[in-house]
C-alpha cells in the first residue's frame, strides 16, 4: 500500500561528533525530499528518530535514557514511530530493540537512502493499526515479530543494519541546519584499526566521494550564501579517490569561486604530509586551524592504541606545520586511563602538551568497548576508575592552564569573526574565528553570516569577549 508522506512530520535528533550531525541533516534531506515535514519537536512528529554515537558507554547511557523518556510520548500517541540510529543502534543491533520495546526501528549508519521506505512499511504495517500478517521483509531486511499491544495486536519492529561497502550516499541532499556554515562528508569509515575504536565496526572501512561530487556539493553551498565549509571524515586527510588525494580536493575545494573558509576534520596526523601543509599554507581560504587527535604522548601507550606513529613523529608533524603556518591554531584529542597506562605513561602525555601548548584539547577517560580489540587486554591492565579520573582532572586542569595562557597573549589582537548566532546574553553575538576560537561580541541578529572585524577584549580562559572595530582584520589572510 503506497501511503502519502505529504502530511507526515518527522524529529531528528542527534548525539555525537560532527560525522554524526551531517548525517542528521542528511536524514532530514532524505525524509524532506519524501514529503516529510521536519519539526523541531518530538512533541510535534509523527516519526521521531534518536541519531546516536556509540564512542563511549556514558553516550550510550544517555541515548537509552532519552529513548525511555520518549515512550512517554508513544504511550499518549501508539502511532509514534520511533527510530533509533547510527552508531549506537549499529553496535547494539537487535539487542537494542529487546531492551526498548518501544523502539521501532535501528538502523545503522549505512541505511539512511532507505529510511523513507522502512518509515512507510512501519506505519503501513506496524503502529498498533495493522497486523503483522501481510508485511514482509524487503531485501536484507530482517523482519521482527514485535511486542504484543494491549489490544492483542501485534506491532512489527525492524531492524536495518548491513553494512554496504559502496554506500557514501553520493547524490542526496542535506538538510542544512546552519545557514552560515557547511559540513561537506567527504569520506565514510575508517581504514584504521585503533584498539580503543568503535568506529571501523559501526561504520565500514573507509569510503570517499568522487572530488567532482564533493566539488558540486561546495558550490550549491556557495549558491545558497555560505561561505565557510568543513570537509568531514573520520580521517579525511587519508581521502583519495584515483588520482586525487586529499592536498588536491582541499585546493580545489578552497578555490571554489565564494569560498572565503575551508576548514577539515578529522585528520590522522600520519597523513599531515608536506604536501597538505603546502596546500594550507598557500591557499588564503583554507584556516589557520588544525586538529591533530594525539591520543597519548607516551610511545609504548601508542603502540598499544595503533595509532601508528611515535611522540617523536607526531612532534615533527607538529614542527612541520607551524614552521608553515607560524599563527596555527592546534587542538587534539587525548585519552587518559588506556588499559596498562602507569603513572609515569600518563605523566608523559601531560609533557606532551606541555610541549605543543594546544590551544585546545577535547579530553576523555578510556571507555571500554565491546567488540573493539582493546577489550581483550588482561583485566590486571585495566585501570582502575578512581585513578583515570585523576589523572583526566589533572590533563583538564593543565590543559585549560595552557589555553587560559594562550587566549590571555592574544587579547588585543584583531581577528575576522564569521558571525554564527545570538549569545545567550542579550545583545551579545557569537562568532567563531580563522583560528577557531570563539567569541562573543556586542551586536544584533541581521550581522548573523556577515563578517566583522573583532578586537578580542577579554577571556574567559576557553572563549573571548570582543568589540567590532572598524579597521578590517589585521590578522589572518582574508
Ligand atoms: S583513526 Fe582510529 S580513532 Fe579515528 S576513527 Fe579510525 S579507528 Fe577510530
Amino acid at each position: 500500500m503506497e501511503m502519502s508522506t505529504k502530511s507526515l512530520r518527522a524529529y531528528v535528533e542527534t548525539y555525537g561528533c560532527q560525522m554524526n550531525i551531517s548525517d542528521g541533516e542528511l536524514m532530514e534531506g532524505v525524509l524532506e525530499s519524501h514529503g516529510y515535514r521536519i519539526v523541531d519537536r518530538p512533541e510535534d512528529a509523527d516519526v521521531v528518530i534518536v541519531n546516536t554515537c556509540a564512542i563511549r558507554e556514558h553516550a550510550e547511557q544517555r541515548v537509552l535514557g532519552r529513548v525511555s523518556q520518549l515512550n512517554g510520548l508513544k504511550l499518549e500517541r501508539p502511532e509514534l514511530v520511533i527510530g533509533v540510529t547510527g552508531c549506537m543502534a549499529q553496535r547494539m543491533g537487535d539487542d537494542l530493540l529487546e531492551r526498548a520495546p518501544y523502539i521501532d526501528l535501528v538502523m545503522g549508519p549505512d541505511g539512511y537512502r532507505e529510511l523513507p521506505s522502512h518509515l512507510q512499511r512501519l506505519r503501513a504495517g506496524g503502529g498498533l493499526q495493522g497486523e503483522e500478517e501481510g508485511v514482509r521483509p524487503v531485501g536484507k531486511v530482517p523482519l521482527q515479530s514485535g511486542p504484543v499491544s494491549k489490544t492483542g495486536k501485534r506491532r512489527i519492529q525492524l531492524s536495518v543494519l548491513d553494512l554496504d561497502p559502496r554506500e557514501n550516499y553520493e547524490g542526496l541532499e542535506q538538510r542544512r541546519r546552519s545557514g552560515v556554515a557547511a559540513w561537506i562528508p567527504i569520506q565514510r569509515g575508517c581504514d584504521h584499526r585503533c584498539t580503543y575504536c568503535i568506529v571501523p565496526y559501526v561504520r565500514g572501512p573507509e569510503k570517499n566521494r568522487k572530488p567532482d561530487e564533493v566539488l558540486r556539493e561546495v558550490e550549491e553551498v556557495v549558491r545558497s550564501g555560505i561561505s565557510e565549509v568543513t570537509l568531514l571524515g573520520q580521517t579525511v586527510n587519508s581521502y583519495v579517490h584515483d588520482d586525487w588525494a586529499f592536498p588536491r580536493l582541499l585546493r580545489a575545494v578552497a578555490r571554489v569561486p565564494g569560498i572565503r573558509r575551508v576548514r577539515f576534520t578529522s585528520p590522522h596526523p600520519n597523513d599531515v604530509t608536506p604536501e597538505l601543509v603546502e596546500v594550507m599554507a598557500e591557499e588564503p581560504a583554507v584556516c589557520e586551524q588544525l586538529h591533530l587527535p594525539a591520543q597519548s604522548g607516551n610511545d609504548r601507550t601508542l603502540k598499544r592504541m595503533v595509532r601508528r606513529y611515535t611522540v617523536a613523529t607526531f612532534l615533527e608533524k607538529v614542527a612541520m606545520v607551524r614552521s608553515a603556518i607560524p599563527d596555527i591554531s592546534l587542538s587534539t584529542d587525548i585519552i587518559v586511563g588506556f588499559p596498562g597506562e602507569t603513572d609515569s605513561e600518563f605523566r608523559d602525555t601531560l609533557d606532551l602538551m606541555r610541549t605543543v601548548r594546544f590551544d585546545d584539547a577535547f579530553t576523555y577517560k578510556y571507555s571500554l568497548r565491546d567488540g573493539t580489540p582493546a577489550t581483550r587486554l588482561p583485566e590486571s591492565d585495566f585501570v582502575e576508575l578512581n585513578v583515570a579520573q585523576a589523572r583526566l582532572e589533572e590533563l583538564i586542569e593543565v590543559s585549560r592552564g595552557i589555553q587560559a595562557e594562550i587566549n590571555e597573549s592574544e587579547i588585543g589582537r584583531v581577528d575576522e569573526v564569521l558571525v554564527e548566532r545570538e549569545a545567550r546574553d542579550p545583545g551579545q553575538m557569537l562568532g567563531r574565528t580563522r583560528r577557531n576560537k570563539v567569541v562573543a561580541f556586542p551586536g544584533s541578529p541581521e550581522i548573523v553570516g556577515s563578517y566583522v572585524p573583532v578586537e578580542l577584549t577579554a577571556t574567559t580562559g576557553a572563549t573571548f569577549r570582543g568589540e567590532k572595530v572598524a579597521i578590517p582584520a589585521t590578522v589572518g589572510r582574508v
